[in-house]
């Protein structure tokens, strides 16, 4: 079957009360959403970020596509990356919109084969990922009541363990939160906070030192991405695992990152990084390197089920028999924070002894609200045929 059809929207959905991090405070959540139709009226869904790069850059890369065969997955990945490898082929959407054509691609390939997205990319080595929650932002006057309240209730969800934001405040007040918060928490949840590229190397250091008694299982992009050596002289120092490379692109900008030992957990997103093809060379590297695997997640439902379905296939880091998340199993992001076009577009899913399950289904095994795209819609779709 041939691509006949697809349909490019930006959605975006307003907040009832604003959240920040280090970087900047936000009122909206959007993404682009990439509908891909066969010449059997079959069509799968693929999304990344709303940004108009992306936006952009699909509609360059989605014309290449009709006509073409849908089932060719990886070849079609690699057909449209050698149009765009020139010409600050990183700086752009491109590999964004990638992303999401490659994921749509994966969506539709299931549905033709009537076979979940796990079946087609070799077999599952595990039928549930394990999950923690992100959230924890900074709201306004949220600490400690809010805050803890927040915490609370991701354990009554059944999460293992939570992620929280640093960097937003001074380092004396961010370190009273950690602190603050494994206390509230006790001994047990596993603990993470996540600081955004905000320190110096020096200043990541002194934050990890400051709190090394909240049992911290790893500090997330301490340095900004761009700077190896300051992220590495914190890897090498730092009594945390220190992760990072969410918004890193291809296998090619995360080889150095592997083969030099940056970080010890790397936490590509699959909507940004390459899709679900890209995702699986990525992880196969990192499993090669010894470094951990827990992919980034910041989307919807469609991407959040891309990523059960890719981390179903990869291996444990290090080889061990007994599978044990955050020591060798993939440990997946689930954004808790609020993101009404997640909440309505795609269905939601059952945290259990905090895992969730991988669809069995055709192609991404979700269904996609259609009447809610449109509500959350912006403008008018961008159709190529
Ligand atoms: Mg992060």
């Amino acid at each position: 079957m041939t691509i006949e059809r697809i349909e490019i929207r930006t959605l975006v959905g307003k907040l009832d009360r604003p959240f920040g991090w280090s970087q900047r405070w936000t009122d909206i959540r959007g993404v682009t959403t990439v509908q891909v139709w066969d010449s059997d009226g079959i069509f799968g869904w693929g999304e990344s970020g709303a940004d108009p790069q992306t936006l952009a850059a699909l509609q360059q890369l989605a014309p290449q596509l009709i006509g073409t065969q849908a089932g060719h997955v990886r070849a079609t990945w690699q057909r449209l990356y050698e149009t765009f490898y020139q010409s600050h082929g990183f700086a752009t959407g491109n590999v964004t919109a990638l992303s999401a054509i490659d994921i749509a691609l994966w969506d539709l390939a299931g549905k033709q084969a009537g076979k979940p997205a796990w079946e087609l990319l070799g077999g599952r080595m595990r039928d549930a990922i394990p999950v923690y929650a992100t959230g924890l932002y900074y709201t306004e006057n949220d600490y400690p009541d809010a805050l803890f309240a927040e915490a609370s209730g991701y354990i009554e969800q059944g999460f293992s363990g939570m992620k929280m934001k640093v960097g937003g405040k001074t380092v004396p007040e961010d370190v009273k939160r950690v602190l603050g918060l494994r206390k509230h928490l006790g001994d047990g949840p596993h603990l993470m906070y996540d600081a955004n590229e905000a320190y110096d190397s020096a200043t990541a250091l002194r934050f990890a030192h400051s709190t090394t008694d909240a049992d911290i299982s790893w500090f997330e992009e301490p340095c900004p991405s761009y700077d190896d050596a300051a992220n590495a002289r914190v890897r090498e120092q730092s009594p945390i695992p220190i992760s990072g490379c969410e918004s890193l692109k291809t296998r090619h900008e995360f080889a150095p990152r592997l083969a030099n030992r940056i970080y010890d957990i790397v936490q590509p997103d699959i909507a940004v990084a390459g899709g679900i093809s890209e995702m699986q060379v990525i992880g196969q590297m990192a499993n090669a390197y010894g470094v951990k695997f827990h992919p980034h997640f910041w989307g919807t439902g469609i991407s959040f089920a891309a990523s059960l379905h890719l981390v179903s296939t990869l291996p444990f880091t290090p080889p061990k028999q007994v599978p044990e998340p955050y020591v060798n199993e993939p440990v997946l992001e689930f954004d808790q924070t609020p993101h009404p076009v997640r909440e309505n577009i795609t269905p939601g899913f059952e945290v259990v002894d905090s895992r969730v399950a991988v669809p069995d289904g055709p192609g991404l095994g979700i269904e996609v609200d259609e009447a809610a795209v449109g509500r959350f819609t912006v403008g008018e779709a961008i159709v190529i045929e």
